[in-house]
């Protein structure tokens, strides 16, 4: 994590040019089958505009999630259910 740190220092937000980009929890959503799935990780988050920055390991990490999550579903809890609207004609 240090890492991260240091680039949070010198980081501009490449959107807005705020300078105010902090790490911050966030929940990661990835779509598995029909299901949407809450990662929750630390990336830095520009308070301006809320644009999410991820670095490699972040990337890694979700991608690996990922991948494990599309063979089981080991480590998953529900906490919701994701609903679908369908207007009646
Ligand atoms: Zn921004």
């Amino acid at each position: 994590m240090d890492r991260i740190e240091e680039e949070e220092k010198v980081m501009k937000c490449v959107i807005c040019h705020g300078e105010v980009i902090k790490l911050t929890d966030v929940k990661e959503e990835v779509v598995v089958g029909n299901d949407v799935v809450y990662i929750p990780i630390k990336v830095p988050v520009c308070k301006t505009c809320g644009e999410r920055y991820y670095d490699r390991r972040t990337m890694q990490f979700l991608e690996e999630v990922g991948g494990k999550l599309n063979k089981t579903r080991a480590g998953l809890k529900e906490v919701g259910k994701v609903l679908m609207y369908e207007e009646k004609g």
